[in-house]
């Protein structure tokens, strides 16, 4: 550390100490779990239109230069949660989120949690925990046990009974964070709070971007979860989505690239034909397979017919429209957009638009085409799904079962991928 003067010539001394500036996060454990590196914003720009009540975010993220992807591959993100969230926590225990803390574990599973080690109140509530889970029944008994005023010991009691947990505590998605601001008498200690709290989870999104294109970022694109709490008081906001959404280029983000095992690749031979269904964000991953066609295509290769259902609401959640119009242009792919509410029109989601086309389809699907569905997996891919057997039945005249098996097939054939997610 010390530069000495000798003989009048100023000599560099090596020094003994090695300094690493890294972010709070990689020191968390859940960073190690996944295999988490740090990586930086390069862009974070909205997609919806100006007058849009939604928010929906392009975000490009720099990687490092060991860091590989391919078109259909997720990108795990380790999220924070908001500060507004960890402050409440912070007002409800009486501490300051520059306190340092010390944890110490006796044999329970505590894996998530850095122990032996000290930590600031503050990182470990926003990078360790997930604090808007609702709240379990196991834990709503420990909330019970702890509180001293009878009456609310009694309330908090009732509210295990099966049916009042349902309705009062799960489907309002009411956190132990919640219970405890209402129950001031609950004397639960702030490290029984921690250790009762689950995980924080990774979320995963579909990769937006081909590495023909660019090889040293990756792109996403993020539906911010925000509308009213079903628990009747204030916004709902979900976790990873608006910390994306608050990231400025040059912060930084823990990530993963995350290969899933559905098989959801462009086919080898890029004659091969595809049929893409992918309304709203489930657009993203057919984002980068595009890319790809559009740069197999400048190499000189034959492409196979492609086939793109998207759906939005009207032209204000159009995302990515001027880009795929480009690609449609090019010859790159045919593209079918259902709107759901758009003025003086009918009500459409992809699958009333396949229905229109279904000879189309199962003809390239007959033609060992591949078949993608990308996003809701709660109605639309259900939805999707049902549709095409009832067309494989229709036009081949075969039973219900037949129809199912043929799905089955291309599934297990590797001609049929699916990348879908709950829904809200
Ligand atoms: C393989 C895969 C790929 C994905 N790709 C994409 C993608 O490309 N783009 C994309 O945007 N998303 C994608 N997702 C979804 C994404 O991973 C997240 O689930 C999503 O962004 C929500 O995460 P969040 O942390 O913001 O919300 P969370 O904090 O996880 O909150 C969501 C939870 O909140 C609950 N909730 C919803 N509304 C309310 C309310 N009003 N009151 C109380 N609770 C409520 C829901 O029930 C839900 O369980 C993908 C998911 C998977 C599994």
């Amino acid at each position: 550390m010390a530069i000495e003067s000798r003989g009048g010539v100023a000599e560099r001394e090596k020094s003994t100490l090695s300094i690493q500036f890294v972010s709070g996060l990689v020191g968390a454990p859940i960073t190690a779990s996944y295999n988490a590196f740090l990586a930086s914003v390069k862009e974070n720009r909205e997609l919806q239109a100006e007058g849009s009540d939604r928010s929906t975010r392009h975000i490009e993220i720099s990687l490092p230069q060991e860091v590989s992807y391919q078109e259909g591959d997720h990108l795990g993100v380790i999220p924070q949660n908001e500060p507004a969230l960890v402050e409440r926590v912070l007002r409800r225990y009486g501490l300051n989120s520059s306190d340092y803390i010390v944890i110490s574990a006796s044999g329970r599973s505590v894996a998530h949690l850095p122990v032996d080690r000290p930590i600031s109140v503050h990182d470990l509530l926003s990078q360790c925990v997930e604090l808007q889970e609702a709240a379990t029944r196991a834990q709503l008994r420990e909330l019970a046990a702890f509180t001293v005023c009878p009456p609310n010991k009694k309330e908090l009691e009732a509210l295990l009974q099966e049916d009042a947990y349902k309705e009062h505590v799960l489907n309002k998605r009411l956190t132990m964070l919640d219970l405890l601001e209402r129950y001031l008498a609950c004397e639960l200690p702030f490290e029984r709070f921690v250790e009762l709290l689950p995980p924080l989870k990774p979320r995963y999104y579909s990769i937006s971007s081909s590495p023909r294109i660019q090889n040293d970022a990756v792109s996403i694109s993020v539906g911010v979860v925000r509308c009213p709490a079903k628990s009747g008081s204030g916004e709902y906001r979900g976790v990873a989505s608006n910390y994306l959404a608050s990231l400025q280029p040059g912060n930084t983000v823990m990530v993963f690239v995350n290969t899933p095992e559905s098989g959801f690749t462009l086919p080898e031979q890029p004659e091969t034909p595809i049929i893409m269904v992918g309304p709203g964000t489930g657009f993203a991953p057919f984002r980068g397979f595009l890319q790809a066609r559009q740069t197999m295509k400048s190499e000189g290769k034959t492409l196979g017919e492609a086939h793109l259902y998207y759906g939005c609401r009207n032209e204000l959640d159009h995302i990515y429209r001027e880009e795929v119009e480009q690609f449609e242009r090019q010859d790159i792919v045919t593209v079918h957009t259902a709107y759901s509410r758009k003025e003086g029109m009918p009500k459409t989601y992809v699958q009333h638009l396949m229905k229109e086309n279904t000879n189309e389809i199962i003809r390239l699907l007959g033609n060992n085409g591949k078949l993608y569905i990308c996003g809701d997996g709660s109605r639309m891919a259900p939805d999707v799904e049902a549709c095409l057997k009832e067309a494989y039945q229709e036009i081949h005249a075969v039973s219900k079962q037949e129809a199912q098996k043929w799905l089955e097939q291309l599934q297990s054939e590797g001609r049929y991928a699916k990348d879908v997610w709950a829904g809200n």
